[in-house]
Formats: C-alpha cells, sequence, structure tokens
C-alpha cells in the first residue's frame, strides 16, 4: 500500500489501548475504517471502541505476528515497543511512523542527540553512567538540574528535581533503570507544543502553537492558541517542521517546548502519535490530530490543520475531578469526553472537557477559569 490510499473498510492494527488509541479509533471510524487494537489491557479504552483486540503483551512475538497478520497497516498510541517487535511488525506490514522514529523518540539520550544534530536547541545535557558522572554533569550544569531516566518516563515519573550537591547521590540511587541524563533546569516563562502531521508524499500539516499548563506533573490545561509573541509561535511551528522532516515522519508527531525566560525556544520532547495537547482539536478543528493521525497513516490527502475556535482544554484527572461529571453533563458550554475507564485512581486521566471561545476570542486567565465552569477553580 506503499503509495496507495488505505481503502474503506481496511483495517488500521493500533499498538496500546489507552484513550489516545480510542480516540484514534472512533477518529478512524469515521473514516470507514476499522480498529484492530493490541494491548494487555482486558476492556481496554480502544478496544472497547474497535472492531478488534489481541489482547496480549507488547513483547509477545506470536501475538505480535498474530496481530500483524489480521490488519492492514499499523500505528501507535503507544510507543515502547522494544526494537525487536518493532522489526518483527515492520517485517509484515507497514508500520507508520516507521521503528527509526520510534526507537529515536524512546529513549531521552537518542532523542536528544538527534534534534541536536538536527540544529534543535534543547536544555543542556549529559548522559550520566555513575555517581561520578553526575558530580562531573552537576558541576558543568550548575544545580537546580533535574535527572531523568532516559527511558519509559511519563507524567513525571523517573525524575527527580537536584536542588543541592546532597540530593545526587540519593537521586542516582533511586532512580531505575540505568543509564540517566542530567538536563540543566530551564526557568521557563511557559510550556507549549505543536501537533504536526507527515504524509508519505512529504505534504504535512501543523496544528496552531498552544500553550500547556500542568498540575502534578500531570496536564491539566491547554490554552489554543498560546497567548505568545507571534514569533515565538512561529519559531515553534519551523521546530515541529524540521523535526517532522528530519525524522521523515509518516503520521503524527507532538514536539512540547519551553519558552524561555528570554524567549528562546527549546525542545523538551518529542513523541511520534496523538497526544494530551492536542485534544482541543476534536472540538476546535473541522479535522482533529485523530483524524490527521489516521488519514496520514492510511495514506489519505491531508487537509489542512485549521481551527475554527479558539479553545481551553482540562483533563479531568482521578476521583476528584471524574465525580464533577454530573454537573459537568450539566454545563452545556462543556463538551464533555470519557474515556472508558472504570477505576479512578489518583492521578489516572479519565476524560476531559473542552470550552470553546470564537476565534480571536481566548479570554484572559479569569475568563478561561470562568468558562471551565464548576472545573474552573477545581485543584
Ligand atoms: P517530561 O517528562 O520530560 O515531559 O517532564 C515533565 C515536566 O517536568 C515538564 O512538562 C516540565 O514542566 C518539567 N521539566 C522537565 N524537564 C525540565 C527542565 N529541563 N527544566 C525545567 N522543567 C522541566
Amino acid at each position: 500500500m506503499t503509495n496507495h490510499p488505505l481503502p474503506p473498510n481496511a483495517t488500521i492494527g493500533i499498538i496500546g489501548g489507552g484513550q489516545l488509541g480510542r480516540m484514534t479509533a472512533l477518529a478512524a471510524a469515521r473514516l470507514g475504517y476499522r480498529c484492530h487494537i493490541l494491548t494487555p489491557e482486558p476492556d481496554s479504552p480502544a478496544s472497547l471502541v474497535s472492531a478488534a483486540v489481541t489482547l496480549a503483551d507488547f513483547e509477545d512475538q506470536a501475538a505480535l505476528r498474530r496481530f500483524a497478520d489480521a490488519v492492514d497497516v499499523i500505528t501507535f498510541e503507544f510507543e515502547n515497543v522494544s526494537a525487536a517487535g518493532l522489526d518483527l511488525l515492520a517485517s509484515l506490514k507497514p508500520v507508520r511512523p516507521s521503528p527509526a522514529v520510534l526507537r529515536i523518540s524512546q529513549d531521552r539520550i537518542t532523542e536528544k542527540t538527534f534534534l541536536n544534530e538536527a540544529g534543535v536547541a534543547t536544555a543542556p545535557w549529559r548522559a550520566i553512567d555513575t555517581l561520578d558522572d553526575l558530580r562531573t554533569a552537576a558541576a558543568e550544569l550548575g544545580l537546580p538540574a533535574i535527572l531523568k531516566t532516559t527511558r519509559l518516563g511519563y507524567d513525571g515519573k523517573g525524575q527527580a528535581l537536584l536542588r543541592t550537591e546532597a540530593d545526587l547521590a540519593t537521586a542516582f540511587a533511586e532512580l531505575e533503570p540505568k543509564p540517566l541524563i542530567l538536563e540543566g533546569f530551564v526557568d521557563f516563562a511557559c510550556e507549549i507544543s505543536v501537533i504536526i502531521a507527515r504524509g508519505a508524499n512529504g505534504e504535512s500539516a501543523a496544528f496552531d502553537t498552544v500553550e500547556n499548563r500542568h498540575r502534578n506533573h500531570i496536564l491539566d490545561l491547554t490554552l489554543a492558541p498560546a497567548r505568545i509573541a507571534e514569533a515565538t509561535a512561529t519559531a515553534a511551528q519551523d521546530i515541529a517542521r524540521r523535526v517532522a522532516i528530519g525524522l521523515d515522519l509518516v503520521g503524527l508527531l507532538a514536539v512540547e517546548m519551553f519558552v524561555a525566560a528570554d524567549g528562546r525556544v527549546l525542545v523538551n520532547e518529542i513523541a511520534p502519535r496523538p497526544h494530551n495537547s492536542g485534544h482541543w482539536t476534536i472540538d476546535a478543528c473541522p479535522a482533529s490530530q485523530f483524524e490527521l493521525h489516521v488519514r496520514a497513516v492510511a495514506g489519505l490527502p491531508l487537509p489542512p490543520a485549521i481551527r475554527h475556535s479558539d479553545a481551553v482544554m482540562k483533563n479531568l484527572v482521578g476521583p476528584d475531578d471524574t465525580a464533577l461529571w454530573p454537573q459537568i453533563l450539566a454545563t452545556p458550554t462543556l463538551i464533555p469526553h470519557l474515556y472508558g475507564k472504570t477505576e479512578a485512581r489518583p492521578g489516572r486521566k479519565m476524560g476531559h472537557v473542552t470550552h470553546l471561545f470564537p476565534r480571536g476570542a481566548l479570554p484572559g486567565e479569569f475568563g478561561v477559569a470562568a468558562g471551565l465552569g464548576v472545573l474552573g477553580g477545581s485543584k
């Protein structure tokens, strides 16, 4: 199918069963495709809305083979499949984005090396194998600094803020698996992201730069568009395009960035899949990040990533936010999304809401909080 669009009723295989897979499957269904989910989780958010599921571990080679045999193209909502698994999948069916892209984004050292070689600025960083490496790197980069695992970190897991010399040994002992990476602390004015889709023919479409606010290391709010200088928003778009081209991406890519206090834009990390900071696009754009993901993977034309409205997206995290569901449903200005998870554990993303504003009318802090109604003051 390399150069041919995937025909209607074909099957898209999605690795991972979370909410990103669920919303991808919903977008795929609207375009007439079926989805087949590979996940170890029974009743996963994605499998609940998909035609088929292979219930297996991501490293179960026999299951990967059965899954690949049953689908027409393979993509991801979860990117931490081993190199062996990726190679097996790619030997059987088209894998989009390619295993090479996933390998780069799976590892913070490979990722930052790739970015810096592509001329994209990041926080200064050092690879850390030993406590001695950490002492040397901390002296070079200065404190505070952030020590992170290179693999499998997300939502603030697998990282430690080092404030003083005394923090070094404990953080080094606690963070696993090794090796680690030490990053200079970025005194950022705000965090932003750009989501870009790119097709096999090289055409691309990027959504406007958005601002992201975190609470307890988990994304809390996305404001679309970001309230930053136009030159900064454009710089972020240019970076996303450069990264997508450098990766020879086919699919969707989220680029998370810091706007430093001095206005420079530094990339924090990249994710070659739909991203939480793009959920607002379902309600504020004619074609969402999920539709663009499906279109890029299926070889369909990419529509422009335009926005008909400004938007605020707020995540519903854990039991406290979930308890507000009845009030959310009773607020007509909140567009509700729930992911079908049965257990609202603390810190777990259960759903999100979007509040739309006319294009160009995203208000200030007070207006944003007021727009979120019952969720506006939730902490
Ligand atoms: P990450 O898991 O790398 O996305 O980091 C999670 C969050 O930690 C980011 O969204 C930032 O708020 C913060 N953070 C990560 N790296 C740095 C850094 N080098 N300097 C300052 N804050 C950071």
